[in-house]
């Protein structure tokens, strides 16, 4: 009997490459591909790169390192890295590489069995073109991971918004929405499945059809779904606030099927900050929409993301930023030092803030965050959460699931409880997560 064929697949970045990941697993099922957890048992190992700050791209290359060592043993082992780095070094990454068989960009995943099939036979190749066209959604299957009740469905890729320090708009394209009628279809075609969850996803999910008037929009979009018999919660991600509209905010005081969670990346409290990485909006307009957001759904959680030394950033600036998060009270933060990336307009910047002192800002900062984030999640102690589970915890001694907020929580519970909204009481609330015990009837 024949033995099937093993991938590895490493996925760095967002939840768009995450998404992707799993379109990718499905096509290489369809090969014959199954998944292993170890890269030593691999026929084929395939890296899904994310190159948003400079230290994701170095260990895309370090890793690229562990795997050639594994082919010197293994000289059928087929390496193909795809995801922005690999959007960004197209044909160059094979030439730096010698050891690396394929490159697949971020529009080519359609194309991957047949690279795929061609390394089989000793070919090499790289496909970087983009394809702004609808129909790229259509080219690739639907994700078929299993488990969890929690799916990603597509609504629109790529970005318009060309922020100073971002890479995405140059190794992702232009925004390109996915018609409505086929996000709905995709979200039934789950919810018929046993999907209790979905999170709408895409670069800009706000501006969704904006370039195309007469077509729903994001918020019109949100109203259709949550029509789907079936599917109990909906998350969106990511949202920029200054797309961050009216409608879309009364979405979250109607739609009871909407998680009370929204990721709002701010990038800076400081207005001149803010004006220099081109974000379109200030400090206090960005404050009114989470003051709206709060009122229209009260308990609602926010995350973020936060760039520490952008270029021109002082102290001043950074104490505004200090004082954003402080009126937020965010659930969670990412927080980042500012890395220039090739090819965007803040790299042409002057930057003169030392390394130390950017690295003490981020210190303060997380510290900050950290404090809050035990604060909040103390504050729930003692209240029911609905809490989707999905599936057993990284011990594998209770069960994993999150709240409406998004917030991870552990329990004790049985595996088949999985894909299903449970109600959950807070019994303690840590630092990561939080322990909570099923509430029966
Ligand atoms: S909105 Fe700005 S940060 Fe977000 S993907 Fe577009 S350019 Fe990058």
């Amino acid at each position: 009997m024949n033995q099937a064929k093993k991938l590895y697949l490493e996925t760095f970045g967002c939840q768009m490459n995450v998404s992707d990941s799993e379109k990718i697993v499905t096509l290489m099922k369809g090969m014959g591909y199954q998944q292993t957890q170890d890269p030593v048992d691999a026929d084929l190992v395939l890296l899904n790169t994310c190159s948003i700050r400079a230290t994701a791209e170095q260990r895309v290359y370090g890793h690229l390192g562990k795997f050639k060592s594994i082919k010197k043993t293994k000289p059928g082992l087929i390496i193909g890295v795809g995801g922005c780095v690999a959007q960004q070094e197209g044909e160059k990454l094979l030439k730096k590489a010698p050891f690396v068989n394929l490159v697949f960009g971020t529009h080519n995943l359609h194309l991957l069995q047949g690279m795929v099939a061609a390394a089989e036979e000793g070919k090499r190749s790289s496909q970087t073109d983009f394809l702004d066209d609808e129909k790229r959604f259509d080219l690739f299957p639907h994700s078929e991971a299993e488990g969890g009740g929690t799916r990603f469905v597509t609504v629109m890729q790529g970005c318009d918004n060309f922020c100073a320090y971002c890479i995405v708009p140059h190794v992702r394209g232009r925004e390109i929405s996915r018609s409505a009628a086929k996000v709905v279809e995709e979200v039934r075609a789950l919810a018929d499945s046993g999907v209790t969850e979905v999170t709408l996803l895409g670069q800009n999910v706000n501006s969704y059809c904006s370039k195309q008037p007469g077509e729903p929009d994001f918020p019109d979009l949100l109203r259709l779904v949550a029509q789907v018999d079936g599917i109990e919660r909906i998350r969106f991600t990511t949202s920029h606030p200054k797309d961050m509209s009216p409608r879309l905010i009364e979405c979250f005081a109607d739609l009871s099927k909407l998680a009370p969670h929204i990721h709002l990346p701010a990038q800076s409290g400081s207005d001149r900050v803010l004006q220099k990485m081109n974000r379109g909006y200030t400090a206090q307009q960005y404050l009114a929409k989470v003051a709206a957001l709060k009122e229209a759904c009260p308990g609602i959680q926010f995350t973020g993301d936060m760039i520490v030394g952008f270029p021109g950033e002082d102290e001043a600036a950074f104490q505004d930023t200090m004082a954003l998060m402080e009126q937020v009270q965010y659930a969670d933060l990412f927080s980042f030092i500012y890395s220039a990336r090739p090819g965007t307009k803040a790299a042409e910047y002057a930057d003169d803030a030392t390394r130390a002192e950017k690295q003490g800002r981020l210190e303060r900062l997380q510290a900050a965050q950290k404090q809050t984030t035990l604060a909040r999640n103390r504050s729930l102690e003692g209240t029911v959460q609905k809490v989707l589970v999905e599936g057993l915890s990284s011990t594998g001694d209770s069960l994993f699931g999150r709240t409406g907020g998004n917030r991870g929580t552990v329990m004790a519970g049985d595996p088949s409880l999985a894909g299903r909204v449970l109600d959950v009481r807070i019994v303690e609330g840590l630092q990561t997560l939080l322990k909570g015990e099923i509430v029966h009837d």
